[in-house]
């Protein structure tokens, strides 16, 4: 938990985020400003702020559920792909501190965005987080 760090506020559930998932090291959660319908960040609960602080066995976690998660939202919202990114560092486009994967669905001629410009509505972000916890219950 490191002050001041939003994603640290939200895993203690202290900040609103339309949740997806959460199992004891990572919680799964809607990008608030998501580039396309489906925009999915996944987070180790610890505070590392990228992949050269964190350790091994987080990264571990975070991968492991990004399988699942990124099945959920192909069945959820059926898109042409998958893109899954994270940055390390200002110089490597990294704005918010604590380590984040992001998952974004992509249609046939989408632009290659890493980050939305435009905050989603609340509802629209509760609907497409439920969406895509559905099809992870499906799953198992
Ligand atoms: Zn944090």
């Amino acid at each position: 938990m490191k002050d001041g760090c939003i994603f640290c506020e939200i895993v203690a559930g202290r900040s609103p985020a339309h949740r997806v998932f959460e199992d004891e090291e990572v919680l799964v959660f809607m990008d608030i400003q998501p580039v396309s319908e489906g925009h999915t960040l996944i987070i180790p609960k610890v505070h590392y702020e990228n992949l050269f602080e964190a350790t091994e066995d987080a990264m571990a976690a975070v991968a492991r559920v990004s399988v699942r998660v990124a099945r959920a939202i192909r069945q959820a919202f059926a898109p042409d792909g998958v893109f899954v990114a994270q940055t390390n560092g200002v110089a490597a486009g990294q704005t918010v501190f604590h380590y984040h994967l992001h998952l974004i669905p992509r249609w046939h001629g989408s632009l290659p965005q890493l980050h939305g410009r435009r905050t989603a509505a609340p509802e629209d972000l509760a609907a497409t987080a439920s969406r895509i916890a559905h099809a992870l219950g499906g799953e198992s």
